[in-house]
This record gives structure tokens, sequence and C-alpha cells, in this order.
């Protein structure tokens, strides 16, 4: 059994995601120095970053579907509302007494980090889960009281 790098990370935010999305697809694969990252984040230059490693015999096919993936999430970082790329990643706590994360969860119904993952955009300052093609009802939205 041989593993090799795939891709380094220096959050466990998009190593986790990419290690789901591949495992996914049936890839064989796991993050490496995770726990140190996160526990010590003036670590991770020093070791190099958390690392997604993947079976040799996989690897391939792995960079073919991690190449999809990034692109993937490049269109889906465009602001839903406003269109602006000037959007942040951010790991926001659960705002359940939000209405509409509460939908978005269960519209991403299984997909466990859902409701904590979601993107900033800068330039109408909202916030959105990265599923654009999720439709918003704008009627009574929280997210319109700016
Ligand atoms: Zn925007």
């Amino acid at each position: 059994m041989s593993y090799s790098i795939l891709n380094t990370y220096d959050n466990y935010i998009d190593a986790n995601l990419h290690m789901m999305q591949l495992q996914e697809e049936g890839i064989n694969c796991w993050l490496k120095d995770e726990n140190t990252v996160t526990i010590d984040p003036l670590l991770t230059n020093a070791i190099g970053g958390i690392k997604l490693m993947v079976h040799e015999t996989q690897k391939d096919r792995a960079t073919d579907l991690l190449r999809t993936i990034v692109n993937k999430a490049k269109e889906n970082r465009a602001c839903p509302y406003c269109g602006s790329l000037n959007v942040e990643y951010i790991f926001s706590n659960r705002k359940t007494s939000n209405w509409f994360s509460a939908i978005f969860t269960y519209l991403l119904g299984g997909y466990a980090l859902a409701s904590e993952k979601m993107y900033h955009c800068f330039d109408c300052e909202k916030e959105f889960a990265e599923v654009k093609e999720v439709v918003i009802p704008t009627k009574e939205g929280s997210a319109d009281a700016l």
C-alpha cells in the first residue's frame, strides 16, 4: 500500500472538502498532518501544510477529478446576488435561527458541513452557501435586510 501527495493545503476546510469530494468518487484518500495544522497553525509552514494523500493506483484519476473540483469551485464562487468574484470562503457558525440557512441545510441534506460552509461577498456584504443553483426566495428575505 503506497500513497503519494496529491495536493497540500494551509487550511483544513479546503483539505476536508476536497477529500470528501474525492471519496464520493470512490478515491482512496486521506489527510496527513491534519491534526497538527489544526491544533497549531504556526506549524503549518514547518511541516508543509496538510497533505491530501492518494493511493498510487488512483493518482491519475484523482488528479483529473481534483482539477474538475477546483474549476467548478471557482465558478461557484461568483456571488449569486451581485455576480462579484470578490468573495471569500468563511467558516460560519451554525445560524439555524436564520431561516434561509435552515433551508440551505435542508436542501443540502446529508452534506455534513453544509450549514457551516459559507461564502461572504465583499461587494454586497451578503453570505451564501456554495451551491449557486439554489433559488433564494427574496420575499421576506432576511438577506435583504441591508
Ligand atoms: Zn455580492
